[in-house]
């Protein structure tokens, strides 16, 4: 199938999940992830209209940021951000998916206020709690918020969950309905809305939208395997 019918497929299913759940397809946002797809693959489906893309290494994203600066692209940050990474990903990403310690807040709050930009950033979540996984504890995510809340230059929108990797779609349902609940308790508890939930990768978009999705990750169903 061709690239641009392959995009209008998920964007189908997009479609035919919010129609399940009752919801406005307009609220869900598609950010076709682009990792190890070289800068033409990512030209290639631009030209699709596709406008949202996700990078899940830094290093990888730079380049193909600079062959495509006058797409008009919007990157994501969607992978594990190591700390001497901060300075390259602030202000050049529309929004970073995975904060999840203080110690990594904290040093992009110093990067944004020293670029004079304010940084729109989401928790990555644990939700499974599984050891040895990027996302902050469930337990802990109220202590992560509040901090990231009281820094100035970052402008926290809401959770991210990248759920364990499970061969039944609707297995990863209830974390992304934990995600959901998370989210509404700590919108009340910092009394301001989150309404961001980033969640749903290529095999299990539709339960995430079902349970509330406003952005769901989709590499592989787009463009196809990743040949890392
Ligand atoms: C690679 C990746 C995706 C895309 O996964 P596919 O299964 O290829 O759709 C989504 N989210 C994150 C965090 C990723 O690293």
């Amino acid at each position: 199938m061709s690239l641009d019918g392959r995009l209008a497929r998920v964007r189908e299913r997009i479609v035919r999940a919010c129609g399940k759940a009752g919801r406005d397809p307009a609220g869900v946002t598609l950010v076709a992830v682009s990792k190890f797809h070289p800068a033409e693959a990512v030209a290639a489906l631009r030209a699709c209209g596709q406008r949202i893309f996700g990078e899940s290494y830094v290093q990888e994203a730079l380049p193909k940021m600079e062959a495509l600066a006058d797409a008009g692209i919007q990157w994501h940050f969607i992978g594990r951000l190591q700390k001497n990474k901060a300075k390259f990903a602030v202000g050049r990403f529309a929004l970073i998916h995975t904060v999840d310690s203080v110690e990594l807040a904290r040093t992009l709050q110093n990067k944004a206020l020293a670029a004079s930009v304010v940084q729109p950033v989401l928790i990555q979540v644990n939700v499974d709690d599984e050891p040895q996984k990027a996302g902050v504890a469930a337990s802990l995510a109220p202590e992560l918020a509040e901090a990231v809340v009281g820094m100035a230059n970052l402008d926290l929108q809401g959770l991210m969950v990248l759920p364990r990797a499970l061969d039944d779609p609707q297995a990863a349902r209830p974390a992304f309905a934990a995600l959901r609940v998370l989210r509404d308790a700590l919108a009340t508890r910092l009394g301001r809305a989150l309404p961001v939930l980033s969640m749903g990768m290529s095999g299990d978009l539709e339960p995430a939208v079902e349970e509330g999705a406003t952005h769901v990750r989709i590499g592989t169903d787009i463009f196809g395997p990743r040949h890392a």
